[in-house]
């Protein structure tokens, strides 16, 4: 696919915006309601955001190509890509026609501190992989001591598994402590009552943009073309409740309750400059699961805590997309190949991304060790799991020279249990 690299030096007559995660090189796109109650598909551009339906109705976009702007269901096959070019355009500090319009500016630039973020698409169907090797090896430990960290299928078979897609929210949605079944330590039998073990999952994300039908399948090769852009996913997490439950089938209501998505979808063509090849799978995979070039990206990733003693946000753990062992284009080749569909908005999650030293956990549980070695805290509060009233913040951003392309803030309070 034709990849639309925005050069380094180019810059947008939106004031700052090199110093925000979307400076033009960035352009990503998320679902806003402005607070006259209008929803429609925004461009983020510095600390600002520009409604595309409203350069539609204005004449600065082509009505054949983009019949429609409210929502990403309205965008034909292929037109994503299109839109970050002719916004790319229109934003660009030696392009005059939006940037002089004060009229049209007043109606179609909206400070992003003024939009409530929806979902940026509904998925029809969310899956969840378990692709972060790091973190996968420090479970293994955790739960198998005797074992070996990894269970045999792990370096051949991307392993994941089908999640609740209607529980996915907007960063900034209460999470409520979930209630369920679990069996304390030393207990014979199970108790109900709200989890004693909350946790969060450092993941990202990526949407289905071409899908395809059932008995098809999309290629190794393929895959990164099937791609509309990534996202940064809390997939929260009862552990104890997950412990109780998962055997033999895996994650079931101790991770359906909600699972956070970042506001903004960022482009395969704007994450272009963190391409790398990623780590060397050994023993090599079958064919069908080949990768192709660089399919994995250099990205940080950062989790921040707020206890609500605290005045800002403090670094929990950092780690980075390049711990990931399985690829997205391997994940969605692999997903595929017994003929399932997928379709257009699907979201696939990577599974945690742990780095490979102490203090790159993207989970409670790997941080604190299951609750074992509890963590400080600048304020001397310590945490074995979340409480009510910590809020999580997760957040991603590629470093290039002179900019950075990030995704916003991926946000959730934990609430009492109702
Ligand atoms: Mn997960």
């Amino acid at each position: 696919m034709d990849r639309f690299v925005v050069p380094a030096s180019a810059e947008t007559w939106v004031e700052g915006a090199r110093q925000t995660d979307f400076p033009i090189q960035n352009i990503a796109f998320g679902t806003g309601t402005t607070k006259s109650g209008v929803e429609a598909i925004f461009a983020a551009i510095g600390d600002q955001a520009v409604n595309c339906q409203e350069l539609l109705e204005s004449g600065l976009l082509d009505p054949e190509r983009y019949p429609a702007l409210f929502g990403f269901y309205d965008l034909a096959e292929g037109a994503l890509p299109e839109l970050r070019r002719d916004l790319f355009e229109l934003l660009r500090s030696d392009n005059p026609t939006l940037r002089d319009d004060r009229s049209l500016l007043r109606r179609a630039l909206v400070a992003q501190s003024d939009l409530q973020m929806s979902v940026p698409i509904p998925p029809p169907a969310y899956v969840d992989f378990y692709s972060g090797i790091h973190h996968a090896e420090n479970v293994g430990r955790l739960f198998r001591p005797q074992g070996e960290p990894l269970l045999p299928n792990y370096r051949h078979i991307p392993i994941g598994y089908h999640g609740r897609a209607g529980t996915i929210v907007p960063s900034g949605t209460p999470i409520i402590r979930p209630k369920g079944q679990f069996r304390p330590p030393d207990s014979a039998g199970p108790e109900f009552g709200p989890t004693q073990a909350m946790d969060f999952e450092l993941e990202m994300g990526f949407y289905v943009s071409e899908g395809q039908p059932m008995g098809r399948r999309i290629t190794c090769a393929a895959a990164g073309d099937h791609i509309l852009g990534l996202v940064i996913v809390n997939d929260w997490s009862a552990r104890d409740i997950q412990q109780w439950e998962g055997q033999p089938l895996g994650p079931f209501l101790s991770k359906s309750f909600a699972t956070t998505v970042s506001p903004w979808i960022v482009l395969p063509d704007a994450l272009e400059p963190f391409r790398i090849e990623g780590m060397e799978q050994d023993p090599p995979v079958l064919p069908y699961l080949r990768r192709q070039g660089e399919q994995h990206y250099d990205i940080r990733l950062e989790v921040r805590i707020k206890t609500k003693k605290m005045k800002t946000s403090e670094v929990l753990a950092t780690s980075n997309m390049k711990h990931l062992y399985w690829s997205m284009p391997q994940q969605l080749a692999h997903m595929t190949v017994n003929g399932t569909p997928a379709e257009f908005g699907d979201l696939y999650a990577t599974g945690t991304i742990s780095g490979p030293e102490p203090g790159q956990a993207g989970s409670m549980l790997e941080l604190a060790f299951k609750g074992s070695q509890p963590i400080t805290l600048s304020t001397g509060e310590t945490r074995a799991w979340l409480e009510d009233g910590d809020e999580v913040t997760l957040r991603a951003w590629g470093e290039a020279d002179g900019f950075r392309i990030g995704f916003g803030d991926c946000s959730g309070v934990i609430q009492p249990e109702r």
